[in-house]
């Protein structure tokens, strides 16, 4: 049965942590990772995450079937954070929104959903993109293209050619944006940008499909949100896939969301009617514990304040990381001007490094990025960014 099976290839980032955990190097950092470390090198596990399992744990629930879209007061949460507890979409009920397994989960629902309610669509997603955007979608039936977004050499968003592949898309076309923190890159559009990308989805009836896997590690959350508000304010309909994976630090528990604004609450009704379907032949329910913690957290006054605290934190100590790095660099005395660091956000930055210098890196130094020249900027901390700044500092000498 399985003789024609071919070995896949392997996942190139978990292989890459495959290659770090061998590394008897003493001094080895591994930058390669996709999750947000402490200033100790740790994964954390959040004060309002451990108050909120206290007190589950203290109600002693017995663990049912969730309903097919999830734990009710998870939904709700997801709305309000993603699109605003007094928004008009919330308070007239023209969103559907279902509990997923991670963000990655929400993903594969809407691109589920999608590929029944118009087959023949194309999905464009950035050049370059978090590498599952392609897996997720290709596997759910559609052509994957890409719209160009980095530009190397102005290091920075390659704007225009974005703008004009988006306006030459035909109709119907499923863009896959970064809602905040662009994953590699660290690149955001700017207000401005974001108002004309707007306008060329509407004007060519595009249908924009949000991927939002970092609200609060850029600006803040309310700030995070600004892309979301203005395509609501576009009055067209479109998905945001959420994942609190690493706003909650809860990456193993798979909690995230997929929302669909509508036109109206009837609409509503019938597009998530559509999406317990897809939820229901896939994996029949979520499960209980993450959802509910993250419930918990989101509608205690408490525990949402403390949360917002605790993501705060983690996003001051990136961008104190960010500018360190550029800082510890100059001091080491690379010439090379690398304080466009400080202006990517979220978890990675697009180092400008190259391949040669990546892989001089990891195997002179023990510092694991990505080929790309993606490192997370997350997992530097006080006790190995002397020593990250000085390996990176050879290898661009
Ligand atoms: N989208 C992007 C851009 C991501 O970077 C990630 C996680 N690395 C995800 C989605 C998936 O998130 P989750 O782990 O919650 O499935």
């Amino acid at each position: 049965l399985f003789n024609a099976v071919e070995m896949a290839p392997r996942d190139p980032i978990l292989g890459l942590t495959e290659q770090y955990n061998a590394d008897t190097n003493p001094k080895k950092v591994n930058l390669g990772v996709g999750v947000y470390y402490d200033d100790n090198g740790k994964l954390p596990l959040l004060e309002c995450v451990q108050k909120a399992e206290e007190k589950m744990m203290a109600a002693h629930a017995a663990r049912g079937y969730l309903p097919i879209d999830g734990i009710a007061a998870y939904d709700a949460a997801v709305k309000s954070l993603v699109f605003g507890a007094e928004s008009e979409p919330v308070k007239s009920g023209r969103v559907a929104t279902v509990q997923c397994i991670g963000g990655t989960g929400g993903l594969k629902v809407g691109a589920d959903f999608l590929k029944k309610l118009n087959p023949a669509a194309k999905v464009l997603i950035s050049d370059p993109s978090w590498e599952n955007h392609r897996g997720i979608f290709t596997n759910a039936g559609f052509t994957v293209e890409t719209y160009p977004y980095y530009d190397a050499e102005k290091r920075g968003i390659h704007f225009d050619g974005m703008l004009t592949a988006l306006d030459r898309a035909p109709a119907g076309t499923v863009v896959v944006l970064h809602a905040c923190c662009h994953n590699p890159t660290g690149y955001d559009l700017t207000e401005q940008q974001w108002d004309q990308v707007v306008a060329v989805v509407k004007a060519r009836k595009l249908v924009a499909f949000l991927d939002m896997a970092y609200q609060g590690f850029g600006q803040g959350i309310a700030e995070d949100g600004m892309a979301v508000r203005k395509f609501m304010a576009s009055g067209e309909d479109f998905f945001v896939s959420t994942s609190f994976s690493k706003s909650l630090s809860l990456y193993g528990e798979r909690v995230g969301a997929l929302s669909v604004l509508c036109q109206d609450k009837e609409e509503a009704t019938r597009v998530l009617s559509q999406l317990k379907i897809v939820i229901r032949t896939n994996y029949s329910n979520p499960p209980t514990h993450g959802g509910q913690i993250a419930a918990t957290i989101l509608n205690t006054p408490e525990l949402r304040a403390l949360w917002e605290q605790e993501l705060g934190a983690m996003r001051v100590r990136i961008k104190e990381m960010r500018g360190a790095i550029v800082e510890k660099l100059k001091a080491a005395g690379v010439k090379r001007d690398f304080s466009f660091i400080t202006q990517q956000v979220g978890m990675f930055s697009y180092s400008g490094l190259t391949k040669d210098q990546m892989v001089r890196l990891r195997d002179e130094f023990g510092v694991y990025g990505i080929d790309s020249g993606r490192i997370c900027v997350a997992a530097l901390n006080s006790k190995n960014i002397d020593y990250v700044a000085a390996s990176i500092a050879k290898v661009v000498q």
